[in-house]
């Protein structure tokens, strides 16, 4: 099995959920690497010792911004971010970047507990040979144009 490296993530409302999510998870988790921004670094060592965790800044200073680049140096294999849809976030565009980049590098990318479960159960996950290849992001921007012209 190729180890990978997973993005965690929660805004701090959620920070309960995905600690208990990873606790749950943990058989899953632990063979591969975890990068997390700051704090949920911190709240994620604390309540699964066990995972093998590097992590960034905080969110608002620049961990999202921090991951993002990872996804663009095609170092991230899955993200797992918990949002608080019911709070305003003052660092707001760099989760959005950071989605965005998400989306547009194919990287798989749950926002809720549900899409987690489901993407860290798939067989895929280790397995990604078996996923088409869709050949990144300059690739598909050039075949979208070349369907333009
Ligand atoms: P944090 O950042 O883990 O440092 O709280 C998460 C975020 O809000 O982006």
């Amino acid at each position: 099995m190729k180890q990978l490296t997973i993005g965690l993530v929660a805004h701090d409302r959620m920070k309960p959920a995905l600690a208990e999510w990873a606790a749950r998870n943990e058989a899953y988790l632990a063979p591969h690497r975890i990068v997390a921004t700051g704090t949920t670094g911190k709240v994620l060592a604390e309540h699964v010792p066990s995972l093998n965790i590097r992590s960034l800044k905080s969110g608002p200073f620049g961990g999202d911004q921090q991951l993002g680049s990872m996804i663009a140096g095609e170092e991230l294999d899955a993200l797992i971010f918990f949002q608080d849809v019911m709070t305003s976030q003052p660092h707001d565009v760099d989760v959005k970047a950071l989605i965005r980049l998400s989306v547009l590098y194919e990287i798989p990318v749950a926002c809720n507990r549900v899409s987690a479960d489901m993407i860290i159960t798939s067989p895929l996950f280790n397995d990604h040979n078996k996923l088409p290849d869709y050949g990144g992001p300059e690739k598909q921007f050039k075949d979208w144009l070349n369907r333009l012209n």
